[in-house]
């Protein structure tokens, strides 16, 4: 009995092991946004890594096997929420892990697309601010011996993104107020939108997964011919033929692409979320400043 004590004492304790010095701190993030968060907290205390991957699209992700046994391995998992990886029960659930789950939007305040939450937070850099704060938080939990290293490096990230939002709010105030309004495929600007008070207008929803109707994409053409919408963006993970058709049919031209959902690899525009930021500030004053 003693000895089958011990035995299950020594299973609890290998399934919860404690990081040994020099461990780094295995963490699967849901997508490439949340997973660069990570890194910028956690430098080379963590491994990280990222489900979805660049240029991926997460709201119709199907989990590899592969990613199954990356979470198995994980200590912790780091997701969106607000309904954005309705994949992610399943995938935790077959590989039997009994890892944390941090929920990075936590605490913020949700917009809505009908009933439909809108998960994508991360687009007001304000957000952005509280999910870093979500992660410091669970790597110091995961990893305490660290504690000091998480704090101090979420603190001089925390300071970029503020700056990164004077930068914002910057760049916008150059573009004439009536010129503030575009097209983008889906509905992925909400929060930046309501942030930095620029319109958006999408033929898809707050996801990926339908294709808009006939009726819908005529009611934009109209809706763009009527407000004299200057410009229409493509993005990096859906369909360029749809915004190409709107701007055909209506005269406005194609502004670039905007980063949404996904950053690039290393040698795009977007390898990191300020860099994504950068890139799509710029892409709207340089289609939108002047007519
Ligand atoms: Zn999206």
């Amino acid at each position: 009995m003693r000895r089958l004590c011990l035995l299950l004492i020594a299973l609890v304790a290998a399934a919860t092991s404690p990081l040994r010095a020099g461990d780094r701190l295995d963490v699967v993030a849901s997508f490439s946004i949340l997973g660069d968060f990570v890194r910028q907290v956690g430098g080379d205390k963590v491994d990280v890594t990222t489900l979805v991957g660049a240029n991926g699209d997460v709201h119709v992700y199907t989990p590899t096997p592969a990613d199954a046994g990356k979470v198995a391995a994980a200590k912790l998992v780091v997701i969106n929420g607000l309904g954005l990886e309705g994949w992610l029960p399943r995938l935790v659930q077959s590989a039997g892990s009994h890892a944390p789950i941090v929920v990075a939007s936590t605490g913020i305040a949700p917009l809505h697309d009908g009933a439909e939450a809108d998960p994508h937070a991360w687009q007001s850099v304000a957000n952005a601010r509280l999910y870093v704060a979500n992660i410091r938080d669970a790597l110091v939990k995961a990893d305490p011996a660290n504690a000091s290293y998480f704090q101090d490096r979420a603190k001089s990230y925390l300071a970029e993104l503020d700056g990164l939002d004077r930068e914002v709010r910057a760049a916008i105030a150059q573009i004439p107020p009536e010129r503030r309004q575009v097209i983008s495929t889906h509905k992925a600007f909400g929060y930046f939108a309501r942030d930095y008070g620029i319109a958006f207008i999408a033929p898809l929803g707050v996801s990926t997964e339908t294709e808009p109707s006939a009726r819908d994409l005529a009611r934009i053409i109209s809706q763009v011919k009527a407000a004299k919408i200057p410009a229409v963006f493509l993005e990096n993970l859906t369909d360029d033929r749809l915004i190409e058709r709107i701007a055909a049919e209506t005269g406005a031209k194609v502004g670039g692409t905007l980063y949404s959902d996904s950053l690039t690899g290393e040698k795009g525009a977007a390898p990191t979320y300020i860099a994504m930021v950068r890139h799509n500030i710029k892409a709207l004053t340089s289609a939108l400043d002047h007519p």
